[in-house]
């Protein structure tokens, strides 16, 4: 199954598209959970509110669905600016950079997602673009050329990736700020999924709530789909009220498991299982044997993955835990069990 066709991908369906402009919180107090990230920004944000100026360059990364971009467009407006909205495939010469730039007003927020996606020739437009607010354009060619500097306004630049590590260091260091979105608890995505309930004018009890927000692989994106699906399950089939067993026969139909596995990530656990013994496998080859993307695999399912504890990543590969054995109800081999249960005896 291609990733975009999985319910329970973190990645953007177009189906999430009206539904994410309805759900999408406004304001701090609205974004439930990154408790770590809201307090440093709500004390950055009042500082530079006090000296008028604007806030210094954000990095957000950590997998899709997070809020990135939904945190990117809270702080443009708590610190009262507009935002504009791009990501680095969209920027395709620095020209293009250049424009966008050239239109911000001071205060403004400018979001790239996706940035570890810019072209060289862009990043180098925007390395004095953050550091001094400064846009060097070259006139004519050749021996007469030279370079004039423009001025721009003082914004800020929110970046947002799935991964921090690809993007350059002349880039990372041009970020004042960094902040990395943590997976949610269940309890934290319950409170989300009651908010996207009250919303969908759909009747939803605290049970039901944490079923959908306990399978919901620790994703807000995820737990807004889910919801809807048990919304027109409960419709239907639940007198129009969800509860434990509604939401519970929802998902099972939908085959998403109690811990939000689908079918694609319990094959691909049984791939590693049954295939290569449970690992140690290369993501390259685990990615052919799925027929699934080295970079989905990576971004979207691992993370996840990871956090159950259900893989772990060694330098010669990945490898199923215990755990995942016992989940697809499979007996581990017995050198791989430690009798303490604390750490497995695997190869690392
Ligand atoms: P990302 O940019 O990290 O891929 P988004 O910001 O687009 O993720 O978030 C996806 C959806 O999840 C949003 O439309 C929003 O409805 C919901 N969401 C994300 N984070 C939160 C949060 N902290 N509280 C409530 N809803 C959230």
């Amino acid at each position: 199954m291609q990733d975009e066709e999985r319910l329970i991908t973190s990645g953007f369906r177009a189906e999430d598209d009206d539904q994410e402009r309805s759900l999408r919180p406004h304001s701090l107090a609205e974004y439930f959970g990154q408790a770590k990230i809201k307090d440093s920004l709500s004390v950055y944000m009042q500082a530079a509110l006090a000296r008028q100026e604007p806030l210094d360059h954000i990095l957000l990364y950590g997998p899709p669905g997070l809020g990135k971009t939904t945190l990117a467009g809270i702080i443009a407006s708590e610190m009262g600016h507009n935002i504009r909205v791009t990501s680095g495939p969209a920027i395709e010469r620095p020209g293009d950079l250049a424009s966008i730039l050239t239109n911000l007003a001071t205060g403004d927020v400018l979001f790239i997602d996706e940035i570890h996606r810019l072209s060289h020739s862009v990043e180098e437009v925007l390395y004095p673009a953050m550091e001094d607010y400064a846009l060097d354009i070259m006139i004519g060619k050749g021996p007469s050329a030279r370079s004039i500097r423009l001025d721009l306004p003082k914004f800020t630049l929110i970046g947002a990736t799935t991964r921090a590590g690809m993007l350059t260091s002349p880039l990372r260091d041009r970020f004042g700020i960094s902040f990395r979105l943590e997976l949610y608890t269940p309890e934290e995505l319950s409170v989300i999924v009651l908010r996207s309930a009250k919303i969908l004018k759909i009747d939803c009890d605290r049970e039901g709530a944490l079923e959908i927000a306990s399978r919901s692989r620790g994703t807000p994106r995820i737990a807004n789909r889910l919801i809807r699906r048990t919304r027109d399950y409960a419709e239907v089939k639940g007198g129009g009220k969800i509860d434990l067993q509604v939401a519970q026969d929802a998902l099972n139909m939908l085959e998403v498991d109690e811990l939000g596995l689908d079918r694609t990530d319990r094959a691909m656990l049984n791939t590693m299982i049954e295939k290569f013994g449970g690992g140690p496998v290369g993501l390259d080859t685990l990615a052919a044997s799925t027929g699934e993307d080295a970079s989905t695999i990576e971004d979207v399912y691992e993370p996840y993955l990871l956090q159950l504890g259900f893989l772990i990543r060694t330098p010669r590969g990945r490898m199923a835990t215990p755990q995942a054995y016992y989940h697809l109800g499979k007996k581990p081999p017995a050198q791989k069990i430690d009798p303490s249960g604390a750490q497995t005896k695997m190869d690392i």
